[in-house]
């Protein structure tokens, strides 16, 4: 029953199929105009760029962030921006401070590099403590904040963030992930950009986008900030992106209508789930995106996504802090009706 710019062509799962709510990938494929864009460029893709594709993702992100042209850079998704984030400024001198729980692939390569790392837990309202997280290391050389937050939805306000950019210390930068901030609809951190300060921006077209399987992110920060990042690789890492993916990008980026049609229909699949869960009194914490996180109380998350599992329901995973809390990606309506049933299953 889902419109076709929605479903992106591809049709509901069958009702036997499993529901796959773990990971937080998009419910729907890349948007109609950037698949159209995708395929029409395929025949080409002998050359590194036929025209120049590269440029014409730079300037939709130009247009579309109001950043300037030399403080954007293409990857193949943001998970490779991230790690190099920390690589170039993190050491064994200067280490690394998150949130708890958040995502875990910036505290993995500070860990890889003996950066030590503090994590240091969210507010009651589930926003980043900066205040705390710049009180757990003065000295850090990158400062993470996941907003919305991974695995909790929850979003830090732009005030906060610029807050801890104006107080940390003298060659450290925040680092700003986006990938989830299409589903919140909130101010966003690339002014901060624009205004020169020391922050990196990580965006994504893995979440809204349904570009998970193509790889495509960008990174918007000073050109000194990015020209460290690039250190490893004599500034090659752009050149060659992969030619659909750039074209993909590039068309669905632009397309602000279709962008918060998806919001729309996310929120609405969203509101499902929770209202189902809301009236079987099973614990949620709040949201603002496409995730949102069950509290079992007295059953482990590892029991209650084992109990999932027998249903055909992959729901997502827990974190330390949280034994008892899981993790479950937002799908679409038809997929969160699946939830609902194995839900009553599993608490019977
Ligand atoms: N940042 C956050 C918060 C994520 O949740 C993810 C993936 O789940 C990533 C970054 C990396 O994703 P990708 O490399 O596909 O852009």
């Amino acid at each position: 029953g889902r419109p076709a710019w929605a479903s992106g062509g591809v049709p509901d799962p069958a009702p036997t199929a499993k529901v796959r709510i773990g990971s937080n990938e998009c419910w729907a494929g890349p948007l109609l105009p950037g698949q159209r864009a995708a395929q029409k460029i395929v025949a080409s893709s002998n050359r590194y760029a036929p025209h120049d594709e590269r440029n014409d993702f730079l300037k939709a992100v130009m247009a579309v962030e109001g950043v300037p042209y030399d403080h954007i850079a293409p990857w193949p998704g943001s998970s490779d921006p991230l790690s190099r984030a920390i690589v170039s400024f993190c050491s064994p001198q200067r280490g690394l401070v998150t949130a708890d729980p958040t995502f875990e692939l910036a505290g993995r390569t500070a860990d890889w590099l003996g950066a030590p790392v503090k994590r240091v837990p969210l507010r009651a309202d589930y926003a980043h403590d900066v205040r705390a997280m710049l009180a757990a290391d003065p000295n850090a050389g990158v400062y993470y904040v996941c907003t919305p937050n991974n695995p909790t939805g929850t979003t830090t306000p732009v005030a906060d963030i610029a807050w801890l950019i104006a107080n940390k210390p003298a060659g450290s930068v925040v680092l700003v992930d986006e990938a989830y901030t299409h589903f919140a609809g909130v101010p966003v951190a690339s002014p901060l950009v624009a205004q020169g300060r020391d922050v990196i921006v990580l965006r994504t077209f893995s979440k809204i986008f349904g570009m998970a399987g193509m790889r495509m992110g960008f990174t918007m920060a000073r050109p000194d900030l990015l020209a460290k990042m690039m250190r490893y690789d004599g500034g090659m890492q752009s050149g060659a992106l992969p030619l659909p993916s750039l074209a993909c990008a590039t068309a669905s980026l632009t397309a602000a209508p279709l962008i918060a049609a998806r919001r729309t229909e996310m929120e609405e699949a969203r509101g499902i789930a929770l209202d189902h869960l809301r009236a079987r009194r099973v614990a949620v914490k709040p949201t603002n995106a496409n995730m949102f996180m069950i509290d079992w109380k007295t059953r482990s998350a590892k029991d209650a996504q084992t109990a999932f599992r027998a249903q055909s329901v992959e729901i997502g995973r827990s974190w330390p802090i949280w034994p008892t809390v899981s993790r479950v990606t937002v799908g679409s309506a038809a997929e969160m009706k699946a939830f609902c049933v194995a839900l009553d299953k599993v608490l019977a």
